[in-house]
């Protein structure tokens, strides 16, 4: 047994913790508040809160609020020029993944020179290293999804190739995190179901990882626990504190998976998806994936899946010794059902069967790397397999 770990983020979690922002110090004087072109982060008051907490601190700010749900390369390089030009000295990415994960590419783009794509490792990326670091990140998450809160990941899309790309370092963990459930009653029931199933992936993917470690296993079977149990509610009452807060918190428990561990290749075959149909929801592409893929590894690592079942609530012992593994795939069927996600399909977001060659190709060559921790190494033609079988 041996691990390295390293996670440099303060976290304030809890509900009407953003008000907590007001006393705690912040990394500079002038910060870009990176945010999204949607509505809702301006109609449910959560800016102006941000804006008048920086204001009595006395820290200027300039707002840059054009990041979309898929963010793309373009609005990175955008937002780290206007940081420069502007002399921010550190980044406060507001909203669900999307914002911060732009928030933490721009920071690093605001002090490195050439184009955000010569550093990206994968694909078309050049893999250079970053020599400057990145500005400090402040994350302050409205959404229960992602765990970029908790980790140094940022998935970004260069649009012009269609390869959406994971990417982090140890510059670009958030220096401060603000999980406030609070901020969470304004996320409509679809994106909480999605959201929440994505958390989930993050820990059952770092849970079956070939690289976990004892604390990720910790952290993810209490997160996989969590959204059992708290989604169902969450999904049918938005409103609901203690669904919310717990929710909030697998996620956050999933984004400290991702830190300790790592996603597998059903983030590369999701991110090969929407990144050609930009218009599919990342954790709703993962929902599709997930039965085959999960039906595909339970029996190659028979006993984490079996843990995996036990921590959704499944009463493991009590079935025969061959049903055991596949409980976790059942139990994951019936929470889809649940949270009424269960009738998702690749066609009505306009996927083609015959895109599914190109869309494996694509999800091994810009995102080799997760399949290299998958605990069984998946050739071309079974990524193919699993794609068809979910294919719907
Ligand atoms: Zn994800």
């Amino acid at each position: 047994m041996n691990f390295n770990y390293y996670i440099p983020t303060k976290i304030l979690f809890g509900p009407g913790k953003l008000n907590e922002l007001q006393k705690e110090p912040l990394p500079g004087k002038k910060a870009l508040i990176v945010t999204t072109a949607g509505k809702s982060v301006k109609r449910y008051g959560y800016l102006s809160r941000l804006e008048k907490i920086l204001t009595s601190k006395g820290i200027e700010y300039i707002l840059f609020d054009k990041i979309l749900p898929n963010p793309i390369k373009s609005h990175v390089m955008e937002g780290a020029e206007l940081a420069k030009k502007e002399n921010c000295d550190f980044v406060i990415g507001l909203g669900g993944g999307s914002s911060i994960d732009s928030a933490k590419s721009i920071a690093v783009m605001a002090k490195n020179e050439g184009d955000y794509w010569d550093y990206i490792s994968g694909g078309s990326g050049k893999g250079k290293p970053v020599e400057n670091g990145a500005l400090p990140i402040v994350a302050i998450t409205t959404t229960a999804g992602t765990g970029t809160e908790a980790d140094p990941w940022t998935v970004i899309t260069k649009e012009d190739t269609n390869e959406k790309i994971g990417f982090g370092n140890e510059h670009t963990f958030p220096v401060l995190s603000v999980v406030d459930p609070e901020l969470m009653f304004s996320v409509p029931k679809e994106l909480t179901a999605y959201q929440g199933f994505d958390a989930l992936f993050h820990a059952t993917e770092g849970f079956i990882a070939n690289i976990a470690t004892p604390i990720s296993d910790a952290y993810a079977l209490k997160s996989i626990e969590l959204i059992a149990k708290y989604l169902p509610i969450c999904v049918k009452d938005g409103m609901n504190i203690e669904a919310r807060t717990n929710v909030a918190l697998a996620n956050t428990l999933s984004g400290l998976v991702e830190s300790t561990s790592s996603c597998t290749s059903e983030h590369s075959m999701e991110h090969a998806l929407s990144a050609n149909h930009p218009e599919l929801p990342h954790g709703a592409g993962l929902i599709m994936l997930s039965e085959a893929y999960y039906t595909f590894f339970a029996n190659k690592v028979p006993d984490k899946f079996i843990a995996m079942a036990r921590a959704m609530g499944i009463d493991v012992d009590s079935l025969n010794e061959e049903d055991r593994p596949m409980a976790f795939v059942k139990a994951l069927i019936k929470l889809q059902q649940e949270c009424e996600v269960q009738n998702l399909t690749m066609s009505s977001y306009g996927i083609k069967k015959e895109e599914i060659p190109s869309l494996a190709q694509n999800a091994h060559k810009t995102m080799g790397g997760l399949f290299t921790v998958d605990p069984y190494k998946l050739s071309m033609e079974e990524t193919e397999k699993i794609m068809y079988n979910a294919y719907k």
